[in-house]
């Protein structure tokens, strides 16, 4: 993901930012300091509309944050690592590792978040009934504060596949069919009906009463439409790959490379021969390394012929599957490191490797011969 800028770690997480949410601060902070602070709080200078608009917008983005961490945070309990968390425009995804193995689990890492936010919602609105001077700004942020906080837990909870609430309506379903993709798929359209409910509520709203507020929700259901589509697909094509083994498609017959060979010798007999964009480093028979066209890239073209691969080659980290591995987890590896191929490391000794080309071809092929 190469939209995404990293900020900051909490607890070992990557937290990042999509450049789509920049937009959302722009247009929060403009809402808040044109439209909700003057009309709820009027008298004060615009100066001070503006100052608590992006305050108000920042805390949206603490707001949606909390809420992630609450997932990701007992996702970890649980045993399933999360490596980043993403906010972007209409709000903030946890890139889980891998799905939840069991329902139970995948019902507590879902329902926590729209809790969090629920219960924080209550906290600020208690205070909000402390003595405090109903016309200041401390007053009209922590009010602030109790309403995105209810807004986002009660949105996450409509009962949509990818959103929380859907995700706790497929790990019910999923408990009581004992069958993840029938749940996903009965989520998913359910999803799909929530998305059409707001692209129409938006409709009705851009016609007759406010068309910026119109369009949002358009864009909302849009949103929501597609994601529970892809989901649903996505769910299907794991599920497809879950029973296909790495060593199905593997190449016996893979060139490799010794780690003393030179990167001219590299380019010339396996780059131009062959297709591929990565060979395994070998050495008596064991992985020592991937070389690929990127790190080829290292070295200028004049140098090629006296140095040797193992001056360029990747040696860590490396990404490997065994034979017996099933190939959705060599997608899931090759899309969470974002790398093209994965080594196929067979009890030790070099086994070739296995790209995301390769997978591709796979699917492709079975779509083209109806092969389910
Ligand atoms: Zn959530």
């Amino acid at each position: 993901m190469k939209s995404t800028f990293k900020l900051f770690r909490i607890a070992g997480i990557a937290i990042g930012i999509h450049y789509t949410w920049l937009f959302a601060l722009i247009f929060f902070s403009w809402t808040l300091a044109m439209v909700y602070f003057p009309s709820n709080y009027p008298g004060w200078s615009s100066l001070m509309y503006w100052i608590m608009g992006i305050i108000g917008a920042l805390l949206i983005f603490v707001s949606v944050l909390v809420h992630e961490l609450a997932h990701s945070l007992v996702s970890k309990t649980r045993g399933t690592q999360v490596s980043s968390i993403t906010l972007f425009i209409l709000g903030g995804a946890s890139n889980l590792d891998e799905e939840p193995e069991r329902p139970a689990v995948e019902f507590i890492i879902a329902i926590v978040g729209p809790a969090t936010s629920l219960i924080l919602g209550a906290i600020f609105f208690a205070i909000t009934h402390f003595n405090i001077d109903p016309t200041t700004p401390l007053y009209a942020i922590i009010s602030y504060l109790s309403i995105i906080n209810i807004y986002l837990g009660i949105f996450n909870l409509l009962p949509g596949f990818p959103l929380d609430g859907g995700r706790v309506l497929r790990s019910l379903l999923w408990g009581s069919t004992g069958s993840l993709a029938k749940a996903t798929d009965i989520a998913s359209i359910v999803g799909q009906f929530f998305g059409w409910a707001f692209i129409a509520l938006g409709v009705y709203l851009m016609i007759s009463v406010n068309f910026i507020a119109g369009l949002w929700f358009t864009f909302i259901g849009w949103f929501l439409n597609s994601s529970a589509d892809a989901s649903r697909k996505e769910v299907a094509l794991r599920e497809r790959l879950g029973i296909i083994k790495v060593k199905e498609l593997m190449n016996e017959n893979v060139a490799t490379i010794n780690p003393e060979t030179t990167v001219q010798n590299m380019v010339t007999n396996i780059f131009r021969k062959q297709h591929g964009r990565a060979v395994p480093v070998c050495k008596d028979g064991k992985m020592v390394g991937i070389a690929t066209i990127s790190d080829i890239k290292k070295v200028k073209q004049e140098k090629w012929a006296t140095t040797p691969v193992k001056k360029i080659m990747t040696t860590k980290p490396l990404y490997t599957v065994a034979p017996e591995d099933n190939l959705n987890k060599a997608l899931l590896l090759i899309a969470k490191y974002d790398v093209n191929q994965v080594l196929i490391n067979n009890q030790g000794k070099c086994g070739g490797l296995l790209s995301r080309a390769d997978v591709i071809r796979l699917i492709q092929m079975n779509t083209e011969l109806g092969i389910k």
